[in-house]
């Protein structure tokens, strides 16, 4: 591929600042960017210089999502990477068709309900279980780039792995939030296993400093091997048998086969899509959560008049009341639907408007209770509320073709099992499992069983209008990662704001329990009208990476995150 370097916005190479504490990055400000052609709207900007190359030489937005992956293994490894999982919308300009991919990590093969549980049938304390091989899912992220580029790129596989195959060689700066993140996370052991630690640690022990230069031939050769190869030394090679040994760490051995290596297959998924205003709204399917609960929550909201009411206490109320109702459903029925009868009626339109009968615009619910959706199966189930971290990365890209891709990609939490082998981390995806499998003599949905997927947040999500795509947007956060996407999707839609400052817009978070205030913002100025309504509020750090591209009056918009590192560009 002939490099063709497009110039960055003089935001390349971005100070972030980051305080001196916690990962989370200070809001910097930024403006929305406006390009003609092509853009990537991405986490790291050496991530987003990948992708823009490959469009500006004609690549797809398949191909410079390939790029764009490998070079956030590299420089942004505590989120993402070939260790973990993934999910991915596409728009394909030509067949105007939009199309869902899962990536999604699975439990080995022999995996039982009580997988995370002690000799007495207790869960393991959370950090207990995330620590070690145990909590390792089979990984789908290189599979599910394989597939999509194989489907829709028009570049060569090799081309695209060269530029991080490039800067792991050279070596990259260590970001400041990259340098934060494994000072905290060494509190949670990130310095247990040797090669770990000594990848992300000086001699000395200390965290790595910000930018300080770090190489990762490991990771170089790792790359060449799967450029020549494609998946396979991966799946079936010597990388599945390295990833198979280092699963067997001396405390929390996971129980990964080569077979399940073999095994592991990208499903394509049907669209969620719902009807909201004058657009539709599309998202991921189970095993996530995501789309139906993003949808659930704008079907809830949908007879409420949120353009003329604005952002105010009042649509704050509605919101989080909707959010409530959702994130109970959520909880009680969603799960990989290849293993869970999952209701059907979980969008029913009837069952949606009955549902928001329950919000009173005067007086908050306190905790709501999950519904009866119409199924065709009894529903029997128990609750279940297990927390995720914030690991994960968000990217949107447009290419001169008009296709998009909107990804989530994920290792869960920061830096995933604290595993490494040949240069990547491997995830700790398991732990999004219930680790009860049973609740009140009722079965818990997303409970453990062999080669089954954990029930994810992630919610890559596409927005159409007269079928035409006009919003791509996602980002990472646990399971508030359905709050992020869906309030900013109405920011966008009912409130007209612009993109940037949709995405900076403070975040009002609920997921049935209390709601969570962004600290340090605006959002503490509606603490008093929501508490007088009723609300209990929490103000803390909410640390979203959204970063969203829209198409409009024949432009292209893309904003990144000023709560962490990334930048959009493109021409
Ligand atoms: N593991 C989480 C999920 O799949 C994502 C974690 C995060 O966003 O940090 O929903």
């Amino acid at each position: 591929m002939r490099t063709h370097t497009v110039l960055l916005l003089a935001a390349l190479g971005i100070p972030a600042a980051v305080t001196a504490d916690s990962t989370q990055t200070q809001p910097m400000p930024r403006a929305t960017v406006t390009t003609d052609t092509a853009m990537v709207s991405a986490a790291n900007p050496h991530a987003v210089q990948a992708g823009v190359d490959v469009l500006a030489v004609g690549g797809t937005a398949a191909d410079a999502a390939v790029a764009v992956q490998m070079m956030l293994n590299l420089v942004e490894p505590q989120s993402s990477g070939i260790g973990g999982g993934a999910f991915i919308l596409y728009w394909d300009a030509t067949e105007a068709k939009l199309s869902t991919f899962d990536g999604r990590e699975k439990a080995p093969a022999s995996a039982t309900p009580a997988y995370f549980q002690d000799a007495d049938g207790e869960p393991l304390k959370w950090w207990d279980a995330v620590v070690g091989g145990r909590s390792v899912g089979v990984p789908g992220t290189l599979k599910l780039l394989e597939h999509v580029h194989g489907q829709f790129g028009n570049q060569e596989w090799s081309d695209l792995l060269e530029p991080a195959i490039s800067k792991a060689r050279e070596g990259f700066k260590v970001s400041p939030r990259l340098s934060t993140s494994i000072e905290s996370a060494k509190e949670r052991k990130l310095d247990m296993f040797e090669s770990t630690r000594d990848y992300f640690f000086k001699d000395d022990g200390t965290a790595l400093a910000a930018g300080s230069y770090l190489t990762n031939d490991n990771f170089a050769r790792t790359l060449r091997s799967i450029a020549i190869n494609g998946s396979a030394p991966f799946y079936t090679g010597q990388i599945a048998k390295d990833i198979v040994a280092a699963v067997q760490t001396e405390t929390n051995p996971g129980e990964m086969t080569l077979d399940d290596l073999a095994n592991y297959t990208v499903v394509e998924r049907e669209p969620v899509c719902v009807p909201y205003r004058a657009y539709d709204v599309c998202g991921m399917g189970p095993p996530t959560s995501g789309g139906l609960t993003m949808g659930q929550i704008l079907t809830l909201l949908s007879n409420h008049d949120l353009p003329s009411i604005g952002p105010t206490a009042e649509a704050w109320h509605l919101y989080i009341e909707a959010a409530k109702l959702a994130y109970a459903d959520r909880g009680m029925y969603m799960a990989d639907s290849d293993f869970v009868s999952m209701p059907e009626g979980l969008l029913d339109k009837t069952y949606l408007s009955e549902r928001a009968s329950l919000i009173d615009p005067a007086t908050s619910m306190g905790k709501a209770e999950a519904g009866s959706p119409p199924s065709e199966d009894a529903l029997n189930f128990a609750a279940d509320l297990q927390p995720e971290r914030e690991g994960t990365s968000h990217f949107s890209i447009v290419d001169q073709f008009g296709n998009i891709i909107s990804m989530t990609t994920t290792i869960e939490t920061g830096f995933g099992s604290r595993v490494m082998t040949n240069g990547f981390l491997l995830n700790n995806e398991l732990t999004d499992f219930s680790f009860k499998d049973m609740k009140d003599g009722k079965p818990v949905a997303n409970r453990v069983e062999g080669g089954k997927r954990p029930r994810s947040s992630m919610s890559p999500t596409m927005v159409f209008k007269d079928g035409k795509p006009m919003l791509a947007i996602g980002s990472p956060g646990g399971s508030r990662i359905i709050n992020y996407v869906t309030q900013k999707v109405i920011a966008i839609l009912d409130w007209e704001m612009d993109l940037q400052a949709a995405i900076d817009m403070p975040h009002v978070v609920n997921r049935n329990g209390k709601t969570d205030l962004e600290e340090g913002t605006t959002a503490l100025d509606l603490q008093s009208e929501l508490e007088a309504l009723g609300h209990e509020i929490n103000v803390r750090g909410l640390n979203s990476g959204l970063h969203a591209i829209a198409i409009q009056d024949g432009k292209i918009h893309g904003a990144a995150d000023s709560r962490r590192e990334g930048i959009a560009a493109g021409f």
